[in-house]
């Protein structure tokens, strides 16, 4: 990516080696290590987690947007997707409000919970912010293969689109079905909801490529990363077999088509998962 003349957001918090008093991580644990893998996260399980919180104390986060290279570089593609998307929504008669984006290293408290890195970045519709240790870019790299400044920009828009999401209203129509459909029902409704978020990570690659902000390779490195974090790929990984009715995120194919196809156009109504019949 070229990001020299982006302009660094203002809405990160730094809580990056703030650490947190009393955690540890208890009975989540073990909810904590299922997902590992998953990127994205689905907000049931943070509130299981969520039971430690009330034990935790922490410090004030630094002030200002981080000077060194990782924090510039997080700072630059939020300010990018904030520009799109204020642009995106005020065509279609909306204003955008700007999520903001914590850095934080091992645990942190969010009003969805007690976040855990091994969960992966995730995205929390309670106080609108997310959440991202950047020890996921080196497992992003290594563990899923998927190296490259895209890829990892590809990480923030695909949150990001989940709170473009909870700004239509998408997230809480998910959450309502929480406890009153079965599991399946609600896994294939997670799937749309994750898949739109590719798409409209696809959306902010589309205007990102208009504003000379992407190098040749980066829509590639974007579909690799795509490509692996698909359930399929994953389970396969994890348990050398592949069990669909539990994917909560889509398969390899169905994220790169649903990337792709918001790549390509740019417009956030050609991300409709949910009147798809096909994904
Ligand atoms: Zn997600």
């Amino acid at each position: 990516m070229d990001l020299g003349n982006q302009r660094a957001s203002s809405n990160v918090q730094d809580r990056r080696g703030i650490g947190m008093v009393g955690g540890g991580l208890g009975i989540g644990g073990i909810a904590v290590a299922v997902i590992a893998y998953l990127l994205g996260f689905d907000p049931g399980t943070a509130i299981q987690v969520g039971q430690q919180a009330s034990t935790v104390q922490e410090r004030p986060a630094a002030k200002g947007a981080p000077a060194d290279d990782m924090g510039q570089f997080v700072a630059k593609v939020l300010g990018s997707t904030e520009d799109v998307w204020t642009q995106v929504m005020r065509a279609h008669n909306r204003q955008y409000r700007q999520p903001k984006l914590v850095l934080y290293t091992g645990a942190v408290r969010s009003a969805c919970g007690m976040g855990q890195a091994a969960m992966g970045p995730f995205y929390c519709p309670n106080d609108e912010k997310l959440y991202i240790d950047l020890a996921f870019y080196r497992d992003l790299k290594e563990r899923f293969r998927a190296p490259g400044d895209f890829a990892q920009a590809y990480v923030i828009a695909h949150e990001v689109g989940h709170h473009v999401q909870n700004q239509l209203g998408v997230m809480e129509k998910l959450h309502s079905l929480q406890g009153r459909v079965s599991k399946q029902e609600f896994n294939r409704a997670s799937v749309r909801v994750e898949l739109q978020a590719d798409c409209f990570a696809g959306v902010w690659g589309h205007h990102a490529g208009n504003a000379k902000l992407l190098d040749p390779g980066d829509v590639e490195e974007g579909l690799a990363a795509a490509t692996a974090i698909g359930d399929d790929r994953l389970q396969k990984q994890q348990q050398g077999y592949v069990v669909p009715e539990s994917f909560t995120h889509g398969s390899s194919a169905q994220r790169v088509s649903w990337f792709r196809r918001g790549l390509q156009s740019g417009r956030m109504e050609d991300c409709d998962t949910f009147s798809s019949s096909a994904l």
